[in-house]
């Protein structure tokens, strides 16, 4: 097994790399002090940090080609990073290798609302995307909660998804272009603004590829006009197997609502705390449903989700009718994540996807997980298309509280497995649920992928240590050794 570089050498590494890089950024685009990486120390998954050798931040795409073929000559891995915000630990920095922040490249390069596209550098933020076209009366329709600082090169390598996913899709759907440069430094484009393309569909590869086969300079996303009218309620149940059932029942009667969210009473308790939006406390579930559309199909749609919602055993109705009233019965559920910090000092997020049916057996199911291993689960779901966030409240300084938190995560993700259902949503694999993969994925089928990923990066520098399970049995441990590579040998837990 290999050791963790040596302190000498890798300062040694260190300098040259930044002798190297100097000529090819201006002054703001290299960071390379301890002190100053310490931002760069870890991603959304704060339970791993570790410091990079150096940041560079290029300006533009040349940029990016050079500084991959100057890390080509020197064997130092590159992880991409956009905002930083994923949950999965695909940003976490690597001790021998340098990060690649996108974060500079952040301008609008072109708006054309005739074809409905908008072309972006990889560092905007997704909500500027929507700022940008507003204007003109259109919208960019996925929208994480972290939208206001997640950048569309992280959405693009994660396929994010967010609570208007359910009818208009995630990033893959809404995706028309990207321009890449490969591991081996050369620019490529695939796709367009045009519907139509040649070859294979290589934007549905990178999507989602979590930086392991290329680097994102540009995307060319597809913009749609806002509907005419959107309406919103949230119901009360009892029980969240009946939020479940009305979940099913609405979808059986062929309304795709624009987005279909469930929270449990912890969350519910979390964010009234937070943020106050109203939500009724003392309820075990809370539904939120959206509608949008024509008026009169809005109007239509909204009376037969309040009658299936009554139907399905609902103790409370409340519809929002202003634009400001729909905008704060959302304000909660996208802060339901930072909201956790008014029950527990830590929380590790989890993401995984079940088929609709399955969700009250994996509600239950999860209940009992979380009475054995002594750790509180609070729920927030996207509903409609049965993605989970069971979120496990910790607290680091407790003594083996996060290994546990760790372990009760990875029960759940396999329960998600076992029940027919994929070990990720919309967060991706990273290094959090690495080892898992075995789990989902045969040996074939892994050893496909890990082909491809030679295919587009052979010297394995874009991202090593990510995605890929050195192992091949599900779970056996976190932290292994890639291809020959020790990928994380300084990795510390916080
Ligand atoms: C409070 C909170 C709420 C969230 N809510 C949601 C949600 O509703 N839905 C959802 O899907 N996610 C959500 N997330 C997760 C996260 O915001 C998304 O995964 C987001 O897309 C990450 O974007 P980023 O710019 O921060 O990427 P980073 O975290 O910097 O990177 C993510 C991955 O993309 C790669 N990458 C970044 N930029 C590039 C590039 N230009 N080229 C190639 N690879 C690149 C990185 O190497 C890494 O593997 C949430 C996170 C937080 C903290």
């Amino acid at each position: 097994m290999n050791l963790p570089t040596p302190l000498p050498q890798r300062l040694a590494r260190r300098t040259d790399l930044v002798k190297r890089l100097r000529k090819l950024v201006d002054d703001g685009g290299l960071i390379h002090r301890d002190e100053d990486l310490v931002v760069y120390e870890c991603d959304g998954l704060s339970a791993y940090r570790q410091a990079p050798l150096a940041v560079a931040l290029p300006t533009s795409a040349q940029q990016v080609c050079d500084i991959l073929r100057t890390c080509g000559d020197l064997d130092i891995p590159i992880v991409p990073w956009g905002a930083g915000t994923g949950l999965s630990g695909g940003a976490l920095p690597l001790a021998d290798g340098i990060v690649l922040s996108l974060a500079r490249m952040n301008r609008i390069l072109h708006v054309d609302i005739d074809d409905r596209a908008v072309t972006v550098e990889p560092g905007v933020t997704n909500i500027s995307v929507t700022h940008a076209v507003t204007g003109h009366g259109f919208y960019y329709a996925p929208d994480p909660s972290s939208q206001i600082a997640c950048t569309i090169g992280g959405n693009i390598a994660e396929n994010s998804g967010g609570v208007h996913c359910l009818k208009y899709g995630t990033t893959t759907n809404n995706l028309l272009g990207l321009q890449l440069v490969m591991a081996d430094g050369h620019i490529v484009d695939i796709g367009s603004a045009a519907m139509e393309r040649a070859g294979y569909d290589l934007l549905a590869l990178f999507t989602g590829s979590e930086g392991l086969l290329g680097i994102i300079t540009q995307a060319t996303l597809r913009i749609l006009p806002k509907p005419q009218s959107a309406r919103a309620l949230m119901a009360a149940f009892d029980t969240i197997a009946a939020a479940g059932g009305a979940v099913a029942d609405i979808i059986g009667a062929g309304i795709i609502p624009a987005g279909m969210e469930i929270m449990d009473r912890l969350s519910i308790e979390a964010v009234e705390q937070f943020l106050g939006c109203g939500y009724p406390l003392g309820v075990e579930s809370l539904l939120l449903v959206e509608v949008d559309g024509p008026e009169a199909e809005v109007d239509a749609q909204i009376a037969a989700v309040q009658d299936l919602v009554r139907a399905a055993g609902c103790t409370e109705i409340r519809q929002a009718d202003s634009p400001e009233e729909r905008q704060r019965l959302w304000a909660g559920r996208k802060a339901a994540f930072p909201a956790m910090g008014r029950l527990s000092p830590d929380y590790y997020c989890m993401d995984g996807t079940i088929p609709r049916g399955r969700l009250p057996e994996v509600l239950e199911r999860t209940s009992v997980l979380s009475e054995a291993y002594g750790l509180r689960v609070a729920n927030v779901f996207h509903a409609g298309d049965g993605n989970l966030h069971p979120l496990v409240l910790y607290d680091s300084n407790a003594e083996g509280e996060l290994e546990r938190a760790e372990e009760l995560g990875a029960e759940i993700l396999k329960l998600c497995v076992e029940v027919g259902g994929v070990l990720s949503g919309e967060h991706g694999i990273g290094v959090e649920k690495r080892d898992l993969m075995p789990c989902q994925l045969s040996d074939d089928d892994l050893d496909l992928q890990e082909e491809l990923k030679r295919a587009f990066d052979p010297g394995l520098l874009l991202n090593p240590g990510k995605v890929y399970p050195a192992l091949r049995t599900c779970a056996e441990g976190r932290m292994h050794v890639h291809g020959g590579r020790l990928p994380f040998p300084d990795l510390e837990r916080f």
